[in-house]
């Protein structure tokens, strides 16, 4: 265990930064923590997350993937790719650092995503344990730990400054190369600041809360249940919730003509859009209720059924401040489930 003290937090930051790229939490002009790269002078956001998740450091919102040239019927392919270089994230959240799991099952198995490999192995995640979870936080429901988050490194806030407790190998050598603006920590203020933060977690509104009642082998049981039709009524089909949410994980794929040839580019696509689904023959999803559906369905029973009952949530409560409706998981599970 190692402790940083408050006044070289800048010069921990500025010692980073000097080797690789650093992204830390930081307040927009609407007062909204975003990840943004840390330059001298930069004041890290005291919000408890981000708006958007981390999830976009290893899955961009759009991203070339490779660019075609034409002449006549020859098609010369280019590797667009540019070698990604090596960065630090600073500040996520115990929910987020769960979230990379669920991504890497679906991007590191075979046949793996070289793009996001890519950036996973040229990522050093810095988490944060969190000192204030909200009232729409429920990590907990997914044995996720709010106090312990892993990482890399892991950092708690005390009282004079931060503990720093390296977790792999990459975390040892961020450590390492920062080892003369830190000292030796102490176990027992790390101890006392998570005994906090769990407090807190146990008087949460949504502490306790279980998905009991969803879950691995319940497709038959849930699908048809008519309380789809209820739930997404009044659903806008924004796509907020999957834009927000750090476990989503869905791309489009398109071809852009810049007229000197074709750039090849996929962005996030949601299952929420009436053309997700859109394909040659027609669209196999025509109503709000089949998508709202297969949403939630997707991440309460079709992801634990094939990932050995680990949910496709990590209880950030994002869906649950962001959607204009204020419809969320948590809604559907205890409606679908029986939860209380
Ligand atoms: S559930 Fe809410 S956030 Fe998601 S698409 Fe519907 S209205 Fe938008
Ligand atoms: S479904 Fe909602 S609460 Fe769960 S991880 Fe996604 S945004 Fe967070």
């Amino acid at each position: 265990m190692k402790k940083l003290s408050l006044a070289k937090l800048n010069d921990f930051f500025a010692a980073i930064a000097a080797k690789q790229a650093l992204y830390l939490p930081v307040n927009n002009k609407v007062g909204k923590a975003d990840f943004t790269k840390w330059t001298a002078g930069t004041e890290m956001s005291k919000a408890l997350n981000t708006v958007r998740s981390a999830k976009d450091f290893f899955f961009p919102q759009t991203e070339n993937l490779m660019d075609f040239k034409m002449e006549g019927k020859n098609i010369e392919v280019i590797d667009s790719r540019e070698e990604c270089e090596d960065f630090v994230v600073f500040g996520v959240r115990a929910c987020d650092a769960a979230s990379f799991a669920i991504l890497d099952s679906v991007y590191l198995v075979d046949p793996v995503d070289s793009y996001y490999k890519n950036r996973r192995e040229h990522g050093t995640v810095v988490t944060m344990a969190c000192g204030k979870p909200a009232e729409t936080c429920f990590c907990g429901t997914f044995g996720i730990d709010a106090a312990n988050p892993a990482g890399d490194v892991t950092v708690w806030e005390v009282a004079d400054g931060y503990m720093l407790r390296a977790n792999t190998e990459k975390g040892e050598a961020l450590l390492a190369a920062t080892a003369d603006l830190l000292e030796a920590g102490d176990e027992k203020a790390v101890e006392a600041a998570q005994a906090k933060t769990r407090e807190i977690m146990a008087k949460l509104p949504l502490a306790g809360l279980t998905f009991d009642g969803v879950g691995v082998g319940k497709t038959k049981e849930l699908f048809d249940r008519p309380e789809w039709k209820t739930l997404s009524e009044s659903c806008l089909g924004c796509g907020t919730c999957t834009f927000v949410c750090p476990t989503c994980q869905c791309y489009d794929v398109r071809d852009f003509d810049t007229g000197n040839g074709i750039k090849r580019f996929r962005c996030w696509d949601s299952c929420m859009y009436s053309d997700f689904t859109l394909m040659a023959h027609g669209n196999s999803r025509n109503s709000q209720v089949e998508r709202f559906r297969q949403r939630f369905m997707h991440k309460l029973v079709y992801y634990p059924d094939r990932n050995n009952g680990t949910f496709g949530c990590v209880g950030c409560g994002r869906c649950l401040a962001r959607c204009p409706i204020s419809m969320n998981i948590v809604k559907v599970a205890k409606t679908l489930g029986g939860n209380k």
